[in-house]
């Protein structure tokens, strides 16, 4: 059996899905699915988080990538508000953490911050 990789939300790291056999007597009847990384129990096969790795495209690796993205905001011009560090959206207002006011998303500014992308384990990249 392969192994099927799964990105778990109790742990939130990649992990692996364990499966062990449940068994009446000698037969089998059914499967218990746990998180080879930490252990938790997934209630049944549509809780598990499988990973869909499939569907990333794989043209550089990750250091590479990141890097060429850098270069390419910079490039573009592009020291616009939404991609600067300091500003702050919600849900009522865009707002820039450095002149404490109101701006739009397009806005661009001497005291532009390039914002350093978190890894985002939520996000479907
Ligand atoms: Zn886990």
């Amino acid at each position: 059996m392969s192994a099927v990789e799964i990105n778990c939300r109790n742990c939130k790291k990649e992990s692996f899905l364990r499966r062990e056999a449940i068994y009446e007597g000698f037969s089998k009847v059914g499967e218990r699915l746990f998180c080879a990384s930490c252990g938790f129990e997934f209630s049944s096969e549509s809780e598990v988080p499988f990973l869909e790795r499939a569907v990333k495209p794989v043209l550089f690796d990750e250091s590479d990538r990141s890097e060429k993205l850098d270069l390419f905001e910079e490039e573009e011009g592009r020291r616009i508000c939404r991609h600067c560090a300091q500003y702050v959206v919600n849900p009522f207002t865009q707002f820039c953490a450095y002149y404490k006011r109101e701006v739009e998303a397009t806005d661009s500014c001497e005291n532009f911050l390039l914002r350093q992308e978190e890894p985002d384990e939520n996000s479907p990249i």
